[in-house]
């Protein structure tokens, strides 16, 4: 069985072809164009689709159409799962309320399903990646902003309005920098890929992305150190509040922050051994799926829809499915 993953994101839309084992058999990706505006993103996304199935009835045989049981869509949030609405993404300008998998359903008659990127990546990993086995995990991505998918007692949890996982905005110093959220202190105002370059900007006087603090680091330069020692401090500081209310078994850690690798794993890793209740209990694992946890993750939302157990269950299809599985 097969599946098209889409990733939609603020700058590229990646989208592949899946198998139910988590296996990328295609994969193309394309600028998102964010600035044109909705109706031209969502047409990218169509076209993307298109491809992706053109691809595939080339490289199987007459009946792959009965072996592509559905697409899933990983979009910025927010958004609704249950009624595959995207509401206003901060990196999709233009976007209110945009009924994203009604018009892909609509176009290729196959279930559709959506979710935000963070949960979809959540999912990727946890069916196929670094917390595979895991009942309770928590995906958190460190990237130019902060955010989390939740596995809790073996199924996706969306929370009310599918917002659950938002813990870049979780406040770990009342009186820290403000956050894109109007609040102060949050976890991503102190530790994204985008906090590291503001400060680091402020504190040489020059712009510097986290790319460039971290080489600085890399190189011995201790202001770039402390900056780097304080954000993933204050990561930690925000891993052990999710360890106390989840207890999870495995936090994966992926994003493009997180590819500075041990600095940021030792540090987290002994602050929430020493300070989380259960801290002992818990394995901070990097995410193993790279660029492809999006696709895969979006890809796999079908399959789960499928096959239940470990449910995905924001929305009843209305399709009556019959395809050969293989
Ligand atoms: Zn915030």
């Amino acid at each position: 069985m097969y599946s098209i993953g889409v990733d939609l994101g603020g700058t590229k839309i990646r989208t592949a072809i899946v198998s139910d084992s988590g296996s990328v058999l295609h994969s193309a990706e394309l600028p998102t164009g964010a600035t044109d505006g909705p109706d031209a993103v969502i047409e990218r996304v169509l076209d993307s689709i298109r491809c992706a199935m053109a691809v595939l009835a080339d490289r199987t045989d007459s009946t792959y159409q009965r072996k592509l049981i559905g697409i899933g869509v990983g979009s910025p949030g927010p958004l609704d799962p249950r009624t595959g609405v995207v509401l206003s993404p901060p990196n999709l300008p233009g976007w209110n309320r945009i009924p994203l998998r009604q018009h892909v359903e609509s176009v290729f008659q196959l279930p559709t399903y959506l979710d935000n990127d963070a949960n979809v990546a959540a999912l990727a990993e946890w069916r196929f990646g670094a917390g595979q086995g895991a009942d309770n995990m928590v995906y958190a991505t460190v990237s130019t902003g902060i955010g989390a998918g939740l596995i809790l007692d073996g199924k996706l949890f969306h929370g009310q309005s599918g917002s659950a996982g938002e813990i870049g905005h979780m406040i770990v110093d009342a009186k820290g920098p403000l956050c894109t959220c109007g609040n102060h202190g949050c976890l991503e105002a102190w530790s994204s890929g985008t906090a590291i370059s503001n400060i680091a900007t402020e504190r040489y006087g020059r712009p510097l992305n986290a790319k460039e603090v971290e080489q600085l680091a890399k190189q011995g330069d201790a202001q770039a150190q402390d900056i780097l020692e304080q954000a993933f401090s204050y990561l930690g500081l925000g891993l052990i509040n999710v360890v106390n209310l989840f207890n999870p078994s495995v936090i994966v850690i992926g994003g493009g922050v997180a590819q500075v690798g041990a600095p940021l794993f030792e540090r987290v890793r002994d602050i929430v051994l020493k300070q989380a209740i259960q801290g002992k209990s818990v394995q901070i694992l990097p995410a193993l799926l790279g660029k492809n946890a999006g696709v895969i993750g979006a890809a796999a939302l079908p399959f789960i829809s499928l096959g239940g157990g470990d449910g995905h269950d924001t929305r009843k299809s209305t399709h009556s499915l019959s395809y050969d599985p293989v």
